[in-house]
């Protein structure tokens, strides 16, 4: 059993109640380093928390492969800190600056997902900070089971994720990939459909256009002939057509995404050598990509030069989960009528528990798959705003999907609270929230407050 921070925990926890009680009612933020959220905010009066350091791996209990993190605990160092013990948490996203509590309350993936579903499933117990500054404690069977289910998907508008308990995951030293060609999109997820169940370590995959549908499939492995490196001048994403083997060390595969921000370090011109070199290794990673962007969008730099070109553009960076009996169709959707290439691929294994999180319910008995496409698509025509967001949400809820909120959302109220269960979401905020000292969810992410 490994112990550290532990101690100083509870006085600093007690700390940030206290500061939570005497804020005033009125909305709340938290102030950390980093964030992943990918919608412009208007500027409104919010009082900042700081918990900058509730970032402590708490605990790691070897024997009974658990871990115990602090809330806002960024999944780079948490990673670091358990594969010196030969563990990883079970689903790691990919961007390393993601917090362990804002994966939960934000909704987190990765390519052990087919397996253990979303990371929010793998959580057994939290600790969380409500308005009024009280602590709880909860679990899926205790009396506040009903903030355990209802905190997912909640994006801190029911409390704040401080402390939490999941299983940690035993790796080896290097993971092998088999990259996959597909011409068929029938075959393409009937092939992850049927590899559901079986004993492979990761899955996900990747469209690069129509008929060239790439499955990666991982394992891990105690020994490895070569390592692939795509941490400075070769890139992850355009191994994958050229490969159809490769290894790499199991760190170097938890982050293999993070380098090129997938592929889309390609809008800050920085895939190719001279630019990499320029830019420096240490530079190459999402924290600098999500700070370019931010800077980017507060001044409207590239609205402006597509405006003097003559083209209206309009944002669309999503997470899509799709039932996989759905998928086809949805797939054809996107290289039809949106556009952005490529796409991300990740499956899905839903729980027993998935359709009890009432703010992001998922079928127990489907598999879905998760697409991920992020770009900017630029047009002669002036579309009202939205246009295609729109578009991409209302084939989510014709095809049975579940659409994730961390970017721009343009849903009426009505609609939207009927894909994100008002009752369940009102019962609660009445029992954890009942003065609104947080904003709302659709305030939040639809409204952008
Ligand atoms: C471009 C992009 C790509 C993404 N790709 C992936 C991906 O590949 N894989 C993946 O798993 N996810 C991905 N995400 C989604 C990401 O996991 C969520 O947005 C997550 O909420 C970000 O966590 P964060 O720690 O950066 O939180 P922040 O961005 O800081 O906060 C997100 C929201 O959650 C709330 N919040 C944060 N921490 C807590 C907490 N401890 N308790 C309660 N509420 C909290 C905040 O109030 C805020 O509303 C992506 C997001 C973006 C923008």
């Amino acid at each position: 059993m490994y112990t550290a921070f532990a101690d100083s925990y509870p006085v600093r926890r007690d700390r940030l109640a206290q500061q939570m009680q005497s804020t005033a009612n009125a909305a709340v933020r938290l102030k950390k380093d980093t964030s992943n959220l990918f919608r412009d905010r208007i500027d409104g009066q919010n009082q900042e928390l700081s918990v900058r350091d509730f970032n402590h791996l708490l605990e790691i209990d070897i024997e009974n492969q658990t871990l115990v993190s602090e809330g806002m605990n960024p999944y780079g160092e948490l990673v670091d800190a358990t594969l010196q013990y030969g563990f990883m948490p079970m689903v790691v996203p990919q961007l390393n600056t993601i917090t362990i509590g804002g994966a939960v309350a934000g909704i987190g993936i990765e390519s052990t997902s087919f397996k253990f579903g979303l990371p929010h499933e793998t959580v057994t117990e939290m600790e969380v900070l409500l308005a009024d500054g009280s602590i709880v404690n909860c679990t899926p069977s205790n009396e506040h089971a009903d903030l355990y289910f209802g905190l997912p998907n909640s994006y801190g508008t029911l409390g704040y994720v401080l402390k939490l308990k999941t299983p940690a995951l035993p790796v080896k030293q290097f993971v092998k990939l088999n990259h996959k060609l597909y011409r068929d999109t029938e075959e393409f997820f009937g092939v992850i459909a049927a590899l559901r169940n079986s004993d492979i370590d990761f899955l996900d995959g990747s469209v690069f256009g129509r008929n060239e549908y790439y499955l990666t499939i991982g394992q891990f492995t105690d020994t490895a002939p070569f390592t692939s490196d795509y941490t400075y001048l070769d890139i992850y994403y355009k191994s994958i057509p050229e490969k159809e083997t490769d290894y790499l060390t199991v760190k170097d595969y938890i982050w293999r995404w993070d380098t090129d921000w997938f592929w889309c370090s390609k809008n800050l011109y920085v895939q190719n050598g001279f630019m990499r070199r320029l830019v420096g290794k240490k530079r190459l990673n999402s924290r600098t990509y999500t700070k370019v962007m931010r800077w980017n969008s507060k001044w409207g730099i590239t609205n402006f030069l597509n405006r003097m070109g003559g083209y209206h553009s309009e944002s669309v960076i999503q997470d899509i989960d799709i039932p996989i009996e759905n998928a086809t169709e949805f797939l054809d959707f996107l290289l039809r009528e949106i556009g952005v290439l490529p796409i991300w691929i990740c499956p899905v294994g839903t729980s027993d528990k998935s359709d009890q999180f009432p703010l992001f319910p998922m079928n127990p008995n489907s598999t879905y798959i998760n697409f991920g496409f992020w770009d900017s698509v630029k047009s002669r025509q002036k579309n009202p705003p939205g246009y295609l967001n729109r578009k991409i949400e209302r084939k989510t809820a014709d095809l049975g999907g579940i659409k994730s909120l961390y970017s721009d959302a343009y849903y009426e109220e009505d609609e939207f609270w009927t894909i994100y269960r008002s009752e369940n979401y009102w019962a609660l905020k009445e029992r954890y929230d009942p003065n609104g000292k947080f904003l709302n969810l659709y305030e939040k992410s639809v409204l952008r407050k």
